[in-house]
């Protein structure tokens, strides 16, 4: 574990979690009537965003119709809210009365009012900057989940909070991960039956997955499902785990293994099941992972779990023996569909493997699959819903370029379905990466443990013979074929929202919020977002006005990572949260960051720094800082370009990246990973790219 910086601050926390765990965290009610009036003023289920997905089968499909295909030319901007961050903004607001819980970086919770933005109260757990460091993919939250007057929230260093609604008092708090491990949440916490129900990520660091239930009324432990099995020499937590182990070799367990259940899940009441996705095997390769191979189950799975107590009812692996990342964690959506002339209940998911699955969510059982995008890792699905992976494209020897990457077919951004179109709206792309075992890769505990050649991330921004192609993707699932689809500059475009009004709304990685019509994609409007948009929008009605809300804002991991595909959206960070209405005027809010090369002179570099040490800091550079600066010092707009770094910046180079000068703005400290003469080496790399315009 990381030497906290303020090591009082540490203490006190641990102490309250200590307690918490003494005394399981026995609840101090909430003023019970101020909470369940402001959280029940109004709101009829269809009006307001009561759930993650807004309903448990997270169709995220609205019957509001106010605004629809003839009238949604006059939507205008009602309020914006500043986040006041630059870092990705992930969250899907809840609407519950006439309050809206949003999130923003770090964890940071705000209750808005719903017809104003005015600010109600802000709640900020107080994330350790430190745990950027076990974040693969920014300081991210994907939102709050509520109930019974209370907002509960999972931070990124791994606990989940539960907030009176009305006054944003923390009424408990609960440990949900060891602290000494890469454990993250973003995802957010989900309500079934009276207990909230949270995940983690962590799998590329080398973790365990499992996913856990907590009562809401206490933060009491209600049960924990592990994704993947421990030491065999070791009893097995159940049976589950028992029959995981035979599909496992090798020390897999020193490695953690993944499997984390970081994002999806949907609960189907009538028959009483939770399901969640599970995330890809750390590391990487399964040859190291697992060198007798075998498919590694639960990785990449979909589970159907028995909510009162975890128990595992049945399991469906999307992607068997997983290699690249192909995580199952993308947005479950429950539906009922007539196939072969049957009423079907069915699961759908478009996981980052580029198959867009239909499951029976009763038993399971396969029902249909396709591939939404490319395709090369496999070259088929066999009768029983196997995919057939493509052995020549197997790295574990050599190199291969594989469609899709790492970022998948389709990443978090949720995907909607309209039951009035019966079509599936994927924000969806076409991202290969060339998969390339790193021959230094050496596991360390705490690091990135993914085992690939970190250079190759530069295949996504300066490989001329691949193309990244990024589009909303309107998929009909019961004929599992394309309907239609709207092109974009680049990926990572925002979750969907589908309406009534025979509506899709979707916010653009190059910085526009739109709405096209559900049946064909004609675009009826757009406005601009001031800044990339990747989440999802939602929709809800306070005293008859239907408005309509998404929270902007770019960054997280293909934004900080991606380099020039990234700086093809052309936008830069800045936190909003949009909310529009029928013939609003407001203004477009103002773009937050300068873009980059602005302010400075190119920086002099003399006498030229010798080759060697050149070519060592930029592998030191690769190894430690791509994944929040980009290939080659590329910002994907997210975060200042090194490559416009000033004097002063560089002058005081160590004391950022060892002294931790700037980890209040979110840069932690490397103390526990660089020594002195490497970051000199690092320093010397990003000083030759000052100014360089090169890919
Ligand atoms: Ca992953």
């Amino acid at each position: 574990m990381t030497i906290p910086r303020f090591p009082a601050l540490i203490a006190a926390r641990l102490s309250t979690i200590l307690v918490c765990l003494l005394l399981a965290c026995l609840p101090s009610k909430p003023a019970p009537e101020a909470a369940d009036a402001a959280l029940a003023r109004g709101t009829a289920p269809d009006e307001g965003w009561l759930r993650h997905g807004r309903t448990d089968d997270e169709q995220r499909f609205s019957p509001l119709a106010e605004i629809d295909e003839t009238n949604v030319a006059s939507l205008g901007l009602a309020w914006s809210f500043d986040l006041e961050t630059s870092h990705g903004v992930e969250s899907t607001p809840l609407v519950v009365g006439d309050t809206m819980f949003v999130t923003g970086p770090w964890s940071v919770v705000y209750a808005l009012d719903a017809r104003s933005g005015q600010l109600r109260w802000q709640y900020d757990p107080r994330v350790p900057r430190q745990h950027a460091l076990s974040a693969c993919c920014g300081v991210v939250n994907r939102g709050v989940a509520a109930e019974d007057g209370r907002i509960f929230v999972g931070t990124l260093d791994g606990r989940l909070v539960a907030l009176d609604a009305a006054t944003g008092t923390r009424i408990w708090e609960t440990q949900t991960v060891d602290p000494a491990q890469p454990y993250s949440i973003t995802g957010a916490p989900r309500i079934v039956a009276g207990l909230v129900v949270i995940g983690n990520g962590g799998a590329e660091y080398g973790v365990r997955g499992y996913v856990s239930a907590y009562h809401a009324d206490s933060g009491a432990l209600a049960w924990r499902t592990w994704t993947v099995p421990g030491d065999p020499a070791k009893t097995f937590e159940s049976e589950a785990m028992e029959r995981a182990a035979r599909t496992w070799s090798g020390r897999w367990f020193e490695l953690g293994g993944g499997g984390t259940v970081w994002d999806s899940m949907a609960y189907d009441p009538d028959l009483d099941l939770l399901y969640v996705g599970t995330g890809n095997g750390g590391p990487f390769p399964r040859s190291l992972r697992s060198p007798g191979g075998g498919d590694n189950l639960y990785l990449s799975s979909i589970l159907a779990l028995r909510p009162a107590t975890g128990e595992l009812v049945w399991h469906f692996q999307t992607t068997p023996g997983d290699s690249w990342d192909y995580t199952a964690t993308q947005h479950i959506v429950l539906a009922d569909l007539e196939i072969d002339g049957r009423l079907r209940k069915v699961l759908m998911q478009a996981p980052k493997n580029g198959y867009f699955w239909v499951l029976d969510r009763e038993t399971g059982a396969f029902v249909s699959a396709a591939p939404y995008v490319t395709v090369n890792w496999s070259k088929g699905i066999d009768a029983d819903g196997r995919p057939i992976a493509d052995e020549t494209l197997d790295y574990a020897q050599s190199p291969k370029l594989v469609y899709p990457g790492p970022s998948g077919g389709h990443n978090w951004h949720p995907m909607a379905f309209h039951p009035g179109t019966g079509l599936v709206y994927i924000p969806a792309f076409d991202i290969p990466m060339l998969f390339e075992i790193d021959d230094r890769f050496v596991p360390i505990p705490g690091r990135l443990n993914t085992a690939l050649d970190p250079s190759n991330y530069v295949a996504f921004d300066e490989n001329e013979k691949v193309e990244i192609d990024a589009f909303l993707l309107a998929w009909d699932p019961v004929a599992q074929r394309e309907v239609w689809r709207v092109p974009y500059v680049t990926s990572y475009n925002g979750g969907v929202l589908a309406t009534d009004g025979n509506l899709v709304f979707q916010g653009t990685a190059d910085g526009r919020f739109v709405a096209y019509r559900a049946s064909d994609g004609a675009k009826l409007w757009e406005a601009p977002a001031g800044t990339g948009v990747m989440a999802a929008p939602i929709t809800y009605r306070i005293d008859g006005v239907q408005y309509v809300t998404v929270a902007a804002g770019w960054g997280g991991s293909f934004p900080l990572a991606g380099g020039t595909a990234a700086l093809l959206a052309n936008v830069w960070g800045g936190g909003r949260v949009l909310t529009y209405a029928l013939g609003a005027k407001g203004e477009a809010p103002k773009k937050a960051l300068p873009p980059p090369l602005t302010g400075h002179a190119p920086i002099p570099v003399s006498p030229a720094p010798p080759a060697a040490l050149l070519e060592r800091g930029s592998v030191l550079y690769h190894d430690h800082c791509l994944g929040c600066h980009g290939p080659k010092a590329i910002s994907g707009g997210s975060i200042r370009d090194l490559r416009d770094a000033s004097a002063e910046t560089l002058d005081q180079f160590e004391a950022i990246v060892l002294g931790g000068a700037r980890e209040p703005l979110g840069m932690p400290s490397f103390r526990d990973r660089l020594g002195r003469d490497e970051v000199a080496a690092i320093r010397a790399y990003i000083a030759s790219r000052n100014r360089r315009r090169d890919r």
